[in-house]
């Protein structure tokens, strides 16, 4: 059992954003442009998926700006990778 040191009242339950919800929002995120940016922040610390998920958007986004076209990672939302592009 693992024994966390936040203090009292921390829980693990900090999702409060569904998956669903952070990956509709992360290029808005990345932009700066999300009002729930401290719950999706709260989210990427919880969800080692969605961490994933933002790291690898984060590489998308970098190599598109570098001009530079990107071959989507198996797995990796087509759709969110088409947002992305089309911006
Ligand atoms: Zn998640």
């Amino acid at each position: 059992m693992v024994k966390l040191n936040g203090g009292p009242g921390y829980q693990m339950n900090v999702i409060e954003v569904s998956c669903l919800e952070v990956w509709r929002e992360i290029s808005n995120y990345l932009d700066g442009e999300v009002d729930a940016e401290s719950r999706m922040e709260a989210h990427f610390k919880a969800c080692a998926h969605c961490k994933a998920v933002l790291d690898g958007t984060r590489n998308v986004v970098k190599l598109i700006g570098d001009g530079i076209e990107y071959q989507v990672p198996e797995g990796f939302s087509k759709r969110l990778y088409d947002k992305i592009k089309n911006k």
